[in-house]
């Protein structure tokens, strides 16, 4: 079995999320033809795993393995370092059931404020893997480090975006517009790692 990625295959993106899915299919470059997990009707995993790679092989593995096509799935967030690197894992968790990500951010700051720690360091991850049905799996992880800021600022992006500011810049990811974000992203690095591995 060639583990590379032939241009025009058709793959299963494994989220249920559809704008996830146009994400996905987007920074495919319309080089695959991109069906969803929830088009397919496949159940949607647990995230049983303590690591962003871990999810995103147990949700790659499910969606090849139950639609017989190879699959490709994502799992990211934000971790801190003050917080032992929270939410992390748990990042859309923090956002609860209605997926309040202005709720997640004050969240954040009051965890921040109760640690008394001054260190405002932190990092988003992005873990993608492809899996191949009853086959093998690659996986790759990209990160971009910077700093917490307060109050949020910014109504681009999504997330925590009003509440990042990358290494180096001054702007929160909130405040940039999509192609620079896109250009430095977690996100970015990961799909840049995944093409080196498969393209
Ligand atoms: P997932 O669907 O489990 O991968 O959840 C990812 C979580 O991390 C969501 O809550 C996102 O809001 C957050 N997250 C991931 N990437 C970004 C980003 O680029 N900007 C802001 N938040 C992000």
């Amino acid at each position: 079995m060639s583990l590379s990625l032939e241009p025009g295959l058709r793959l299963v993106a494994a989220t249920h999320n559809p704008g996830k899915a146009r994400e996905l299919a987007a920074l495919l470059e319309g080089r695959f033809d991109v069906v969803t997990a929830a088009s397919l009707g496949l159940a949607e995993p647990e995230e049983p795993e303590s690591t962003f790679i871990g999810n995103a092989i147990v949700k790659a593995r499910a969606a090849a393995d139950a639609s017989g096509l190879i699959a490709l799935a994502d799992d990211s967030g934000l971790c801190v370092a003050a917080l032992g690197g929270g939410p992390g894992i748990h990042s859309a968790r923090w956002a609860g059931p209605e997926r309040d990500f202005g709720h997640a951010m004050d969240l954040v700051e009051a965890r921040l404020i109760d640690t008394e720690s001054d260190d405002a360091s932190a990092w988003f991850i992005c873990a993608l893997a492809v899996a191949w049905p009853n086959g093998p799996v690659v996986a790759v992880e990209g990160r971009i480090d910077g700093a917490l800021s307060f109050p949020r600022r910014g109504g681009l992006g999504f997330g925590y975006d009003p509440i990042f500011v990358p290494d180096g810049g001054s702007l929160t990811f909130g405040e940039m517009d999509p192609q620079a974000k896109d250009a430095i992203s977690h996100r970015a690095r990961a799909f840049a790692a995944l093409k080196a591995a498969l393209f």
